[in-house]
């Protein structure tokens, strides 16, 4: 499992991506939603709007990709990318040129950036399509579902000449945390038939959520009026942190996180000398255990959040880290472990990000 320095391929750390075990994954979403008459759309944020990865989770069938980013949406639009992309955040109203010129659909929940969205749509001589998202309890993002919001909503749509309402979504398990349930889901079919009385025609989509909704499908809870999902987390890694699970029909080892050795040596579990704060500002605890064979990585607080990976070889334990230099345990390790020895990791989904965001981390998506 510790890959020998001969057979590295390009600079480290890295994240090799299988896009193969993503692909698949992709497939077995777009297949379980199917069933249900859902469609459902691969979210790329969280590798940055990888190309590779966003070509593979189309390979596998999803019918439009998404991300947070209009920069992302950009890049795999320039790329030649033809399958409709959305953009998941609300638009800056600062971006809307961008957002009217690169993405086909937005998600969006204030009036006033609808009519931006359709004056850029003007200047651009483009259109556009929106989803209303409503808020059904996360607090994040999101039209409280009362009348009154839902005329206001209504009638800047019906202002646009360009913007057109392509459907409602809504969005959990982000922020407040919540569940994705058969009341939640029920209470955005109802704000959607309002929507739809006010604006006289019928909504396309009702966009149902993440990852954390696939449970909602298993179970046969989501509501038949539901029929897009925007799936991340599950296509990506296999997991649905919201559900606390891992989705137990998906693989879950579809990237890994390979950093390098540049230290080993045999020191005592406590530092020696007056203890006053790490680089971090934080007054570290340390165990005795007495003289430990340690390992210093080239990998830092600056690549990846530290409490989201996990050592892929037994007998390893990650004691911390600074911005650059990660610290393992490797006494209990049966392999051994030099200077140049790569050690791979899982890593979460807040790890992922992070790792995909650093400059100092190379992706490298692998066909296998
Ligand atoms: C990130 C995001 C998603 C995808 O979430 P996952 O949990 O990764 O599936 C879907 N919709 C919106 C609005 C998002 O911001």
């Amino acid at each position: 499992m510790i890959i020998e320095r001969k057979t590295i391929m390009g600079s480290n750390p890295k994240l090799r991506i299988g896009l193969e075990k993503i692909r698949d994954n992709a497939s077995k979403v777009v297949e379980l939603c199917k069933k249900t008459g859902i469609r459902a759309g691969g979210v790329t944020k969280g590798l940055c709007g990888n190309l590779k990865v966003a070509e593979a989770m189309v390979d596998g069938g999803c019918s439009f990709l998404a991300d947070s980013r209009v920069k992302n949406i950009a890049n795999l639009k320039r790329e030649g990318m033809n399958v409709p992309c959305m953009l998941l955040r609300l638009p800056m109203p600062s971006e809307t040129d961008a957002v009217v010129t690169w993405a086909d659909v937005s998600l969006v929940s204030m009036g006033e950036t609808i009519l931006l969205l359709d004056e850029a749509c003007k200047i651009k001589n483009k259109f556009h399509e929106v989803v209303v998202m409503v808020d059904v309890g996360d607090l994040r993002e999101g039209i409280w579902p009362s009348d009154v919001e839902i005329e206001t909503i209504a009638s800047a749509l019906k202002k646009c000449k360009r913007v057109h309402c392509l459907g409602v979504g809504t969005n959990v398990g982000c922020y407040g945390g919540v569940l994705p349930s058969r009341e939640n889901m029920g209470r955005l079919v109802e704000v959607g038939r309002k929507l739809e009385d006010l604006l006289d025609y019928k909504l396309a989509v009702y966009s149902g959520g993440s990852s954390s909704s696939l449970a909602l499908i298993e179970k046969r809870e989501m509501p038949r009026e539901i029929n897009q999902l925007r799936i991340g987390e599950a296509i990506l890694l296999g997991t649905d942190v919201t559900g606390g699970r891992k989705i137990p029909y998906l693989n879950q080892d579809t990237m890994f996180l390979e950093a390098e050795v540049i230290e080993v040596r045999r020191k005592p579990s406590v530092p020696v000398g007056e203890i006053g704060a790490d680089a971090f500002g934080n007054v570290p605890f340390f165990e005795d255990r007495g003289v430990r064979l340690r390992a210093v990585l080239a990998l830092g607080k600056q690549d990846v959040r530290l409490e989201g990976i996990k050592p892929l070889q037994k007998g390893i334990h990650i004691l911390g880290a600074s911005s650059d230099h990660m610290i393992l345990d490797v006494e209990e390790c049966d392999e051994k472990i030099s200077p140049g020895s790569v050690l791979a990791f899982r890593v979460d989904y807040g790890a992922m990000l992070a790792v995909a965001t650093s400059p100092y981390v190379e992706v490298v998506a692998e066909a296998e």
